[in-house]
């Protein structure tokens, strides 16, 4: 265990040991383990997690897990870690999505240690920034796997800074699918913000997260929505991204960021229909990460998520989130080192990427104000805006 202090005065740490890659749901499931794999060697090729051991976390107890799952659910995933051979479909188990493998209960209470150690050492200071790229898995319930998610470590994490003083903590989730367990878990709940921009349910899983989905009755304003149309690009998700977070986030003065950076947003990701590139996404890193120094004394845990563009996508991406969390920032034109480019042949018969960039980013023009009415993202942002900016004495 070991961090360094970064060019922006905060200790960064990335939260990551081999044992995670064994949350793996077979060769021919869409979160295949080689994306970790394969991000940690680009981020270890940069020397970003080299000479800073990546910190290993313990697995999560039954007792953390019962924070936020459900009694019956931990012993039905306990059972199919023992029984993978006998579904519980009931529970979410067993189903294309979410198949069953032995030691199911071990793999995804580690991915939940990961993102846990990572919101505690950020809470107590040891570190400011903290990353945790197995984790993210925001679809999970608190009774049911869902969406690729057995245990919601994010929910765990969110739960545990709760218990342990935290007044307000602010969510972020830029995955392209809707931040929907999370959201479920703390929707009734003012002390949490969970903020979701996602391509609109109506053609995407998990079919939920509209505009005027705002939180349970004793928390109006404290869940937020921006569902985006198909073939949404950098440039307008930037602009919803700068319609919605900030504000929000200044509004309800968080102590603690806690943030997920799923990549499947990006045009060539298969699963998904909008149309970012790496750099609309690093640049929400950025974006991301200032706002932590700006409301939170920089405290801030940032974690994966999905990403099934293994090989172009998830590497590059989220080196450019490590690179972030340890202070530095690593320049869209940077070419990647042949070593690397060898090894992912060689692992995975497929040529990998060759620069840190997909090409230079398009200018966005920030919110403040103008309202373009032929614009579905416009369109969308108004109304998100207009649900939740009152409940925060705002105008929308
Ligand atoms: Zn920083
Ligand atoms: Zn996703």
């Amino acid at each position: 265990m070991s961090s360094a202090l970064s060019p922006c005065g905060s200790r960064g740490r990335v939260f990551f040991d081999k044992t995670l890659t064994k949350y793996n749901f077979g060769d021919s499931h869409p979160l295949h383990p080689i994306r970790l794999e394969l991000t940690m060697t680009l981020a270890e090729t940069f020397g970003l997690v080299s000479d800073l051991s990546p910190y290993q976390a313990p697995a999560a107890t039954l007792e953390q897990l019962a924070t936020v799952h459900t009694p019956g659910f931990i012993e039905s995933v306990l059972q199919v870690g023992k029984h993978p051979e006998r579904p519980d479909l009931g529970h979410g188990l067993g189903t294309p999505d979410n198949p069953t493998f032995a030691r199911i209960d071990q793999a995804a209470a580690a991915v939940v240690g990961a993102t846990l150690a990572a919101c505690q050492q950020v809470w107590r200071g040891s570190v400011t920034h903290g990353v945790s790229i197995a984790g993210g898995l925001h679809h999970a319930m608190p009774n049911a796997a869902s969406g690729f998610c057995v245990f919601n470590d994010l929910a765990v994490g969110i739960q545990w800074l709760l218990d342990n003083g935290a007044g307000r903590v602010a969510y972020v989730d830029l995955d392209v699918h809707h931040g929907d367990g999370v959201e479920a878990i703390f929707s009734n709940d003012p002390r949490v913000l969970t903020i979701s921009l996602h391509e609109s349910g109506r053609t995407l899983f998990p079919g939920t997260g509209f505009n005027t989905d705002i939180g349970g009755p004793d928390a109006l304003g404290s869940a937020v929505n921006v569902p985006l149309p198909v073939g949404t690009s950098d440039v307008e998700w930037l602009r919803a991204f700068d319609a919605v977070v900030p504000e929000l986030l200044r509004a309800f003065q968080p102590e603690v960021l806690v943030s997920q950076h799923g990549c499947d947003s990006h045009r060539s990701d298969p699963l998904a229909h909008l149309a970012l590139t790496v750099d609309g996404q690093r640049a929400s890193y950025q974006m991301v990460h200032d706002l932590a120094h700006e409301l939170c004394a920089g405290r801030w845990v940032a974690t994966g998520g999905g990403g099934y563009s293994l090989v172009d996508v998830v590497p590059r991406a989220w080196t450019h989130l490590i690179a972030l969390v340890h202070g530095q920032v690593l320049a869209p034109e940077t070419e990647i080192p042949g070593d690397w480019s060898a090894y992912v042949i060689a692992r995975t018969g497929v040529a990998g990427p060759q620069y840190m960039t997909d090409g230079p980013l398009d200018l966005w023009m920030p919110w403040s104000g103008t309202f373009n009415p032929e614009s579905a993202v416009d369109r969308s942002i108004a109304a998100t805006r207009h649900a939740v900016f009152p409940h925060h004495g705002l105008l929308p």
